[in-house]
């Protein structure tokens, strides 16, 4: 396949449940495809400030980068925006009483995390996307 430009919107992913539990370990399932959360400061990129683009664990799709990732210091790395538009997708999630957007890869369809605004961070969107580092294979930038 070859890269196209920033904005374009990933060819679709699909593989039956079966497929998707050979191809992930039992963690990367439980958060990928039924939606489950890591514990926070456990995951492995909370923490890292390393310069490269994250990739959507399950089928590689480019996500996020580190320049829009942010210290949020919540436990699960922070990006106030995609890669781009189209990357993601966005559900309603009215789960655990709350009214959460639920933020999951464009092109598979796996869980990513959720997406919240209006908390008062300095970044330039205030919108603060929660994903799980499980959802995530960080590919650093050469050097
Ligand atoms: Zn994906």
């Amino acid at each position: 396949m070859s890269e196209k430009s920033e904005t374009s919107i990933p060819a679709p992913v699909s593989r039956t449940d079966e497929e998707w539990r050979r191809e992930l370990t039992p963690e990367e399932y439980h958060v990928l495809r039924q939606a489950g959360t890591e514990r926070p400061y456990t995951g492995k990129y909370w923490d890292t400030h390393t310069a490269g683009v994250y990739k959507c664990r399950a089928c590689g799709t480019e996500l996020f980068t580190s320049k829009e990732k942010f210290d949020s210091h919540c436990g699960w790395p922070s990006f106030f925006a995609p890669l781009a538009e189209g990357r993601v997708r966005y559900l309603r999630d009215s789960t655990l009483g709350m009214e959460r957007i639920e933020v999951r890869c464009a092109a598979c369809d796996s869980h990513l995390g959720h997406v919240f605004e209006g908390e008062g961070y300095p970044t330039p969107t205030d919108q603060r996307y929660c994903i799980n580092s499980i959802s995530l294979t960080l590919v650093p930038t050469e050097e």
